[in-house]
């Protein structure tokens, strides 16, 4: 099957060609025509499948044939659970539309809000956003819904677990309910149907395999040690194993640093990636780690969520996550084509309950190796999968002064995951009022 037999036009087929991409993914083979005829679209693909394309070329293709964006209005919104996602979306937006008269812009928190208003002033065809920032902005009258003509959520359940669902629904409450609908989301819960059900209309429901089954595909181990000979216990398994690529998860920004520089003083090269770190650092840490100057990505379960980097050989638990799902989120970074990818976890005696929970959520108990010089004074107790967990499949929230787990670490500092920056923020919350006359 060809791009062109998709009903797309010259310009969107020429910046495709341009990319070095033949033939569409099976998500684009099913989204692109859905999109459109102008159906709704609910579908089930993870990062990698090539979902991106999949909404950003149909979207594009239809608001090439309507009228430009108005002052401060936006024509198709696309939310994000964060920055780094909505970065990465912005530019595949720029790169796919870039024979187009169209104009694009990205918002989101952590960085100053006036120069996204003045983008904003002129109108933009296609927004994309993070919840929290767009919210303020909003707020401030920088953006306009009225001639909004697509919604798309993307990462829906990241977004959930986020916590961004009062955000998302106050989004909703101020678009024109005349509109198209297109959510992606990696898993489809509970949760997420009943976020769709008063989202999309009749939508056409497409389900794609992620290109590498996770959990099958990864060597899972848990190494015992005490938490102070964690950071000597992982340097000496990168040197002892050459590891060339590896993404380490701490808990928290704090941790992320500390391991960072105890790896660099061992002399191997690393970086942290977290919150508190500058959209530009981030950036750099990634393209350092991906053309391999940088060995190991030391990075905290928000800041890692939407970054293009699945497919490690190497993936470490420096921590235990504190929500047993994202467990399996970490390791499914892990896992080339074809090959096994090895999640290990390195877990101190205090954290035994993540790790019932974990092994209770994914239904198997992890094999325990001691390694040698390593072997813990304070023992990891024998897992009970079978025996209940309170809480191992509810996020809960660590409690205050809880060695700052990743969710409060990052929202406490002042350095929130974005979207979360208005809770206590500046903007007025535009739904404090009655919503609907803001459309009208
Ligand atoms: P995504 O799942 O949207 O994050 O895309 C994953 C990667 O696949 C990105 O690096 C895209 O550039 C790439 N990609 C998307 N569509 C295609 C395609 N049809 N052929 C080859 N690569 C693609």
């Amino acid at each position: 099957m060809s791009f062109a037999s998709l009903g797309l036009s010259a310009p969107i087929l020429d910046a495709v060609t341009a990319q070095g991409y033949t033939s569409p993914s099976p998500i684009q083979a099913k989204a692109i025509p859905a999109v459109l005829e102008g159906r709704d679209v609910m579908a089930a693909a993870q990062t990698g499948t090539g979902k991106t394309a999949g909404f950003t070329l149909p979207i594009l293709e239809q608001l090439s044939r309507g009228q430009r964006a108005g002052p401060n209005q936006v024509r198709a919104l696309v939310l994000t659970p964060t920055r780094e996602l909505a970065a990465q979306v912005a530019d595949s937006v720029a790169t796919y539309g870039k024979n187009l008269p169209l104009s694009s812009s990205v918002v989101f928190g952590g960085v100053k809000i006036n120069p996204q208003m003045m983008k904003l002033r002129r109108g933009v065809d296609v927004l994309v956003a993070t919840p929290g920032r767009l919210l303020d902005l909003y707020s401030q009258n920088a953006v306009r819904f009225k001639h909004l003509e697509v919604l798309v959520l993307d990462e829906a359940d990241r977004m959930l677990d986020m916590g961004f669902i009062h955000d998302i629904k106050k989004i909703l409450a101020v678009l024109p309910k005349e509109r198209q609908t297109l959510m992606f989301s990696a898993t489809f819960s509970k949760e997420i149907r009943a976020l769709a059900k008063g989202l999309v209309r009749n939508p056409v429901e497409i389900s794609v395999s992620p290109p590498n089954t996770t959990v099958k595909s990864v060597e899972q181990l848990v190494h015992p040690v005490d938490k102070a000979k964690k950071a000597g216990l992982l340097i000496e398994l990168i040197n002892e194993n050459d590891w060339q690529q590896g993404l380490v998860f701490t808990r928290t920004k704090h941790g992320a640093n500390k391991l960072t520089r105890q790896l660099e003083a061992a002399n191997i090269k690393a970086a942290a990636i977290h919150g508190n770190k500058s959209q530009g650092a981030r950036t750099k840490a990634l393209a350092n780690f991906k053309k391999g100057s940088i060995r190991i990505l030391v990075a905290t379960d928000i800041a890692a969520r939407g970054l293009d980097i699945d497919q490690l050989p190497q993936v470490v638990n420096f921590d235990l996550p504190n929500v047993p799902e994202d467990y399996v989120h970490r390791i499914g970074r892990t896992g080339r084509a074809g090959a096994t990818g090895h999640a290990i976890s390195l877990v101190s005696a205090d954290e035994a309950k993540q790790l019932f929970d974990i092994e209770r959520l994914i239904g198997n108990q992890l094999t325990r190796k001691l390694v040698d010089g390593f072997e813990p004074v304070h023992d990891v107790p024998a897992s009970r999968p079978g025996q209940k967990s309170h809480g191992a499949r509810k996020p809960k929230k660590p409690k205050p002064g809880h060695r700052d787990g990743q969710r409060s670490g990052d929202a406490a500092s002042g350095h929130k995951p974005p979207g979360k920056n208005r809770r206590h923020g500046r903007g007025k919350n535009p739904t404090g009022r009655p919503s609907g006359d803001r459309t009208r």
